[in-house]
């Protein structure tokens, strides 16, 4: 049957080094997953069970071929937030998945930032009401290519995980100071949620979130993943 007007395109994030593109199902993040950064938003970083938001999958954002993304300014902020974050995206997907069973199903990785309006997110939070217009808005979920999992160093402490702005390192940390592990996250992802091949999951940012303002430039880097670089215009 024909549609009533054209669907929109499938969101699809380049492959790093290839031709292909990923295809985007949904976008799934997990909140304060470092400790720091559980202590610098003002919580205890207990061993509590990871919670999860989610962003539309249109909200995905890439630079084109090696350059520099330009990412207009949000409307209806005045504290735009960086947060850089491991990005794992799922090749197979599932429900009930083991801690055991669950890298097999991660495709690769990307270096991510979780773009946030924080100071919408924090009005949401106190009032006791969702975070969308806070984390879910156009844009807000930026990534570079996804490179196949072998990319990834396999001990996490070897890997680092640092953004710059305007050259001065603003988030600096290594993916074993992660509360809940890849695997675990996915693990308790897949009980809520059942997994599809296509799914990113943004696996929570160290400490050092801040603002950015028009004309900043953002360098993250992940060992093994690159370089992702941003620059934030007008609006
Ligand atoms: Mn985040």
């Amino acid at each position: 049957m024909p549609y009533v007007f054209d669907p929109a395109p499938h969101t699809a994030v380049p492959v790093a080094g290839e031709d292909r593109q990923f295809p985007v199902h949904r976008i799934y993040c997990v909140g304060r997953n470092y400790a720091a950064h559980a202590r610098e938003m003002g919580f205890d970083p207990e061993r509590e069970p990871p919670f999860f938001f989610c962003k539309p999958a249109d909200a995905a954002c890439f630079p084109a071929n090696g350059k520099s993304l330009i990412l207009p300014y949000p409307s209806e902020t005045s504290n735009f937030h960086h947060e850089v974050e491991l990005v794992a995206a799922l090749g197979l997907g599932g429900t009930h998945i083991a801690v055991e069973d669950a890298l097999r199903h991660i495709w690769g990785y990307a270096i991510g930032l979780d773009m946030t309006r924080r100071d919408l997110q924090m009005g949401a939070r106190k009032m006791g009401r969702p975070w969308e217009i806070g984390k879910a808005f156009d844009q807000s979920a930026v990534l570079g290519p996804i490179h196949p999992s072998s990319a990834l160093p396999a001990t996490p402490a070897q890997v680092d995980i640092l953004l710059k702005v305007n050259g001065e390192v603003r988030q600096h940390s290594q993916l074993d100071k992660l509360i809940w592990s890849i695997a675990e996250t996915i693990a308790h992802l897949s009980r809520y949620f059942e997994l599809q091949p296509g799914d990113l999951l943004y696996t929570g940012t160290p400490e050092g979130v801040a603002a950015v303002v028009p004309g900043d430039h953002l360098e993250a880097s992940i060992s093994g993943l690159g370089t992702l670089s941003v620059d934030i215009s007008g609006s």
